[in-house]
């Protein structure tokens, strides 16, 4: 799965991270409510571990926002409060489940698969524009009745670009979504990407989806973005 651990101790974060992504999951850590709101908007986790104190504003405010902004996957607290009221206010907040300090980086895991399993109840929708259709829960692409052929890293692209279509989306914006860094060090590489994507999903098919904005990035869409003189 793809997760994102908010929690402001640096130790406990890494060993979350570590522990989490030893089980093969990909794992973006953050240190703020704050800065995983700006990564929730602007890429896909498929479930989030969160502090409930932390500077500024707390896991159960980020829940609530998660929530509110349609968010299905599952969320686990973890926190060193116990108290019976600390834990109800978790799950009013949206939560699904709530482990108190000290935990196990086990017992974790183990939470995390059971809420895991629960949210495949939870199918996410399709995506569609003309007629290429991704599928986020089989992760499967297709143009019309022909399955495209992606590698992980091709389908993660395409399902961002999805995700914003008829939307520009920079280098650094896909650069955090889909590699995880926050530096344009990935520019070449996107690119790169890019041209492999649009082969597979452009070639030789009508009408063309992937445009280049020339300096500022690319967009998803069946309709050709204005020509800038
Ligand atoms: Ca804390």
């Amino acid at each position: 799965m793809r997760l994102l651990v908010v929690e402001d101790e640096s130790g406990i974060r890494d060993l979350l991270i570590r522990g989490l992504t030893e089980d093969g999951h990909e794992v973006d850590g953050t240190a703020t409510a704050e800065d995983a709101m700006v990564r929730a908007s602007e890429g896909f986790y498929e479930g989030y571990l969160l502090d409930v104190l932390l500077p500024g504003l707390s896991g159960n405010d980020f829940c609530r926002w998660l929530r509110d902004q349609g968010v299905k996957a599952p969320i686990l607290m973890l926190t060193a409060r116990s108290s019976l009221t600390d834990k109800v206010e978790g799950l009013d907040s949206g939560a699904d489940d709530y482990l108190t300090k000290p935990y196990e980086v086990a017992e974790v895991k183990a939470r995390l698969r059971a809420l895991a399993r629960k949210a495949q109840g939870y199918p996410r929708p399709e995506l569609a524009e003309a007629d290429l259709v991704v599928n986020p829960n089989s992760r499967t692409a297709r143009r019309g009745n022909q399955t495209l052929e992606l590698s992980k890293k091709e389908f993660a692209l395409l399902e961002y670009l999805m995700r914003n279509k008829g939307r520009l989306v920079t280098r650094a914006m896909i650069a955090q979504a889909v590699w995880n860094s926050e530096t344009s060090l990935y520019t070449n590489v996107i690119d790169v990407f890019v041209a492999y994507l649009r082969k597979k999903v452009d070639e030789d098919r009508s009408p063309r989806l992937i445009h280049t904005v020339r300096g500022k990035g690319f967009l998803l869409s069946a309709t050709p973005p204005p020509k800038t003189p």
